[in-house]
């Protein structure tokens, strides 16, 4: 059985004193595909090392995180060129809109996302989206930019059976992470009816452990507990989805 994980940041400081011990129990799980995504520029050789490490099991995406957008958003643009322009990347990701924490930098986030969306489509990679708190502001750019090579992943989908329906349309796959297990977290109510097709499997690590480990640092091998929440969802076997996820996955990135 291989799973993907979809989502993740094994790159992380967070990980610095036991990545090798994280990874194995991860590859023992099943978890065997990686999917990593971008923060900022200071991020970029801790990505690479990762990838010199497991060559075989790790794939990079390049991009600006929106929270990291700040005054100095334009220079951190270039280097996600610059990477772009030097070798091979996956997605542009992760980027969108995140007013959560801090709406001070809005407009410049929303130039970010226009901007590396246009990247994406030069590319012909897939865009990977933040939101939070931003479902709006996130469908209006979507709505200008919709065309037929844009297309990509709702990473932590955390949204209604409605926003599910309306990020498919826009060609996005649904990304389900550790909410899904949560009490609180709603999107079990409706996921069953949602195609398979359209969703992916993630993680988020080192952020939003699912239960039974909710609260603790997120690991790439706690994806199993994911998948088995979607076994109960879907009514189909642990093999069923992680094999139509891992399809799903290859569709969008393309390995
Ligand atoms: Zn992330």
């Amino acid at each position: 059985m291989t799973i993907t994980d979809t989502h993740t940041h094994l790159y992380s400081e967070e990980f610095d004193q036991d990545r090798d011990e994280m990874m194995q129990r991860a590859i023992q799980a099943g978890v065997t595909r990686f999917f990593i995504p971008a923060i900022d520029s200071s991020c970029t050789h801790a990505m690479y090392d990762l990838e010199k490490n497991y060559p075989d099991n790790v794939f990079l995406m390049m991009g600006l995180h929106p929270t990291y957008v700040k005054k100095n958003y334009l220079e951190e643009l270039q280097h996600v060129e610059e990477e772009l322009a030097k070798r091979k990347f996956y997605a542009i990701g992760e980027i969108g809109i995140d007013l959560y924490w801090d709406k001070t930098h809005l407009k410049e986030q929303q130039d970010a996302f226009r901007k590396q969306i246009q990247l994406a489509k030069n590319h012909k990679l897939p865009i990977v989206i933040h939101c939070r708190k931003a479902f709006d502001e996130i469908f209006e750019i979507l709505e200008e930019e919709k065309s037929n090579d844009l297309f990509g992943i709702f990473h932590c989908f955390s949204g209604t059976y409605e926003q599910a329906l309306l990020a498919i349309s826009y060609n996005m796959k649904l990304g389900i992470g550790g909410v899904v297990s949560f009490k609180n977290g709603k999107i079990d109510q409706f996921l069953s009816q949602i195609d398979i097709k359209h969703i992916l499997l993630e993680t988020d690590s080192p952020y939003l452990a699912p239960v039974p480990f909710r609260g603790k640092r997120n690991e790439s091998s706690y994806l199993v507990n994911i998948l088995d929440k979607l076994v109960h969802i879907y009514g189909l076997s642990a093999e069923d989805i992680a094999t139509a996820t891992t399809e799903n996955s290859k569709e969008i990135f393309g390995i």
